[in-house]
């Protein structure tokens, strides 16, 4: 799709006290698009996803969202947050609900449906990621990647017109990483807007639109995967690619 801009960071800086931790960061997505952010440990990868929904403050720049600006003091952060779906490395499931119980949870307190539509939509975003037979499952009772498998139904049922996912996979048992991989896949197909962190290279391949490649805070380099992974243009970007691989 081509509506470049539905998501625009430009020139983006964060300071935590007096340590800069993004300098002057740009990149935009069209509604659609999948974007993967790459980069060592400690690059501000997480900042810059926590500034798109204001978890962080970017004190420099600016972040449009569909026309909103997402910086403006004036932005109702609690409507923004409804519309920016986010899925952590930890799963942060409630232990004492089931996977309706806690998908259900921010249809009804957040948006208000009565608790019969709530478990109907939460039922509905669990078949979407494969568990339509864990429904009365308690978390202790599903493998990591049915949790995040939750997680993700629960960011959905929100009807968020962006996702943000933070190294979805990095908490997983090998085995598991491919099910949740194949989850993010499914969106993609179903044409969700996807910003990710993740070190998983083959699906970063496979689904992204574009790869960002952010070192020390600044986008060393951004394009394509197969520009980035093929041909990147800084020694830096190749070198942290032979690192990971
Ligand atoms: P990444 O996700 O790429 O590993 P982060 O965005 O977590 O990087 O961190 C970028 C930098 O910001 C690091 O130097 C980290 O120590 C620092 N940082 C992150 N969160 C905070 C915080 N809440 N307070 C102070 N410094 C932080
Ligand atoms: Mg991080």
């Amino acid at each position: 799709m081509t509506d470049e801009g539905f998501l625009a960071v430009e020139d983006v800086s964060k300071w935590y006290g007096d340590e800069q931790v993004l300098h002057d960061v740009s990149f935009e997505m069209g509604a659609g698009d999948v974007t993967v952010l790459i980069g060592p440990s400690g690059s501000g990868k997480s900042t810059m996803l926590r500034c798109v929904n204001r978890l962080a403050e970017a004190q420099e720049g600016s972040i449009r969202l569909d026309g909103v600006d997402v910086l403006d003091p004036g932005t109702d952060v609690n409507e923004l947050r409804r519309e920016v779906g986010m899925v952590f490395q930890g799963f942060n499931l409630f232990a004492h609900l089931t996977a309706v119980g806690n998908v259900a949870l921010g249809p009804r307190r957040v948006l208000g449906l009565s608790k019969s539509d709530a478990m109907e939509r939460a039922r509905e975003e669990l078949e979407r990621v494969g568990l339509g037979d864990q429904f009365d499952s308690y978390p202790a009772e599903l493998s990591g990647g049915q949790q995040q498998r939750v997680g993700i139904a629960r960011a959905l049922a929100m009807g968020p017109k962006l996702m943000l996912f933070d190294e979805p996979t990095s908490a997983l048992d090998p085995e598991l990483i491919g099910e949740v991989l194949s989850v993010m896949h499914d969106l993609v197909d179903d044409g969700m807007t996807m910003l990710v962190v993740t070190h998983e290279m083959s699906f970063a391949r496979a689904v992204a639109d574009e790869i960002v490649f952010l070192d020390n805070g600044r986008v060393v380099e951004r394009g394509p995967p197969e520009q980035l992974f093929e041909r990147p243009e800084h020694d830096r970007t190749g070198r942290f690619l032979e690192r990971i691989a």
